[in-house]
């Protein structure tokens, strides 16, 4: 996870600064694709109020969760 550094990381979505941890979300690498249409937010950090406003979020949401569940399936697999 790139995770957020106080005052240094930026919302992708306005492009400000992210001052604390409790104001922001977090995500973790998910596109493997470059030409994919959300690969720029890929790993990204995001205020949660421009995230709860972003026109994409229901998008990159179901695809993060899809991506997570064929992690855990792979989990699975290895035990
Ligand atoms: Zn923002």
């Amino acid at each position: 996870m790139d995770g957020i550094t106080s005052g240094e990381t930026l919302c992708l979505l306005c492009r400000r600064t992210i001052d604390c941890d409790g104001d922001a979300l977090s995500f973790v690498r998910f596109i493997s694709d470059p030409a994919d249409p959300l690969a720029p937010f890929d790993g990204a950090s995001f205020h949660k109020d421009c995230f709860a406003r972003w026109d994409r979020r229901e998008e990159y949401l179901s695809r993060y969760v899809a991506f997570a569940g064929s992690w855990k399936d792979k989990l699975k697999r290895e035990e």
